[in-house]
């Protein structure tokens, strides 16, 4: 049999992710608009975990099923974590990430942080809610550093511009594949899935 899992996000870049991180599981990934979750999700928690759960908890609300949600974000050392829980919205929502990248990189030059303390990490925080109400939650993060050119066409939002040293590329010249191997979505839902294995074995 296979079970539904929902994810909490309208970001169509984390549900492709989440559908080839889930690999071998016998479930079926869709999104909180194909679960028919219709409303909007005030996100004001004040950690990546606080948003994750008022995400996962507001689908299963109207939706009951098992639902997970990430929120996630970009924490630079040099400016305290910023954007950190902002990092979508720092500029406003329909500011470009070509845009958002260039405002950090000018944050940094401004501070005269040299390319050696330019690092980074991208941070995910995920949380489950079971269709009996009980939660998990799990949080992972990937080290990087912030470079001034954009490189790469693959993944999403700052991934042109978080440089991986162990790897000697950006998250954005990374395939899918790779990506998922080393990132913090990657390791944080990798995980959650016993506790979605241990449902999924108790459900059948
Ligand atoms: P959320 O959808 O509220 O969790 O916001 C996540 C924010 O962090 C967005 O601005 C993303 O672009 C950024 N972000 C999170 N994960 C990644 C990633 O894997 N690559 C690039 N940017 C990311």
């Amino acid at each position: 049999m296979t079970y539904t899992l929902i994810a909490a996000t309208g970001n169509p870049d984390k549900v492709r992710e989440f559908k080839e991180l889930a690999g071998d599981l016998p479930v079926q990934i869709v999104s909180m608009r194909e679960a028919g979750f219709s409303g909007d999700i005030i996100e004001d928690g004040e950690t990546f975990a606080q948003n994750a759960r008022i995400k996962a908890r507001t689908v299963w609300e109207q939706t009951g099923g098992l639902v997970f949600a990430d929120d996630s974000g970009l924490a630079i050392d040099a400016l305290n974590g910023f954007p950190g829980i902002y990092s979508a919205r720092f500029l406003g929502e329909d500011a470009s990430y070509v845009d958002k990248c260039a405002a950090l990189n000018r944050m940094l030059d401004e501070k005269q942080v040299p390319q050696e303390a330019r690092t980074a990490q991208f941070v995910c925080a995920i949380a489950a809610v079971f269709p009996d109400g009980h939660e998990a939650f799990t949080e992972a993060k990937v080290e990087g550093v912030i470079i001034r050119e954009m490189r790469g066409a693959h993944g999403f939002g700052y991934d042109p511009v978080f440089y991986v040293p162990a790897f000697g590329c950006t998250t954005a010249e990374m395939s899918d594949e790779q990506k998922n191997a080393i990132s913090h979505r990657g390791k944080a839902f990798v995980q959650l899935l016993p506790q979605i294995r241990a449902w999924l074995e108790q459900a059948k």
